[in-house]
C-alpha cells in the first residue's frame, strides 16, 4: 500500500474548481498542480506568489 498523505485542493487557493491531488510529498504534487493549472486555468507558469499560495494550501492528512 502506498501512503499519500499530502493533499492539495484547488478550492483551497480560492479557485472555483473541484480539482484535488494527492502525493507522497509536497514536491511530488507541484508538477501535477502545475500541469492542472496549465490545462484547466490557462496558467502557463506558476510564479513565486502562486507557488507560496499552493505550498501553503498543501495539507498533510491521515488518510
Ligand atoms: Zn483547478
Amino acid at each position: 500500500m502506498i501512503i499519500m498523505p499530502y493533499k492539495f485542493k484547488c478550492a483551497d487557493i480560492g479557485m472555483n474548481c473541484g480539482f484535488s491531488v494527492k502525493g507522497t510529498s509536497p514536491e511530488e504534487l507541484m508538477p501535477k498542480i502545475a500541469e492542472h493549472a496549465k490545462t484547466a486555468h490557462k496558467i502557463d507558469e506558476i510564479n513565486e506568489d502562486l507557488k507560496k499560495k499552493v505550498q501553503g494550501a498543501i495539507k498533510k492528512t491521515m488518510f
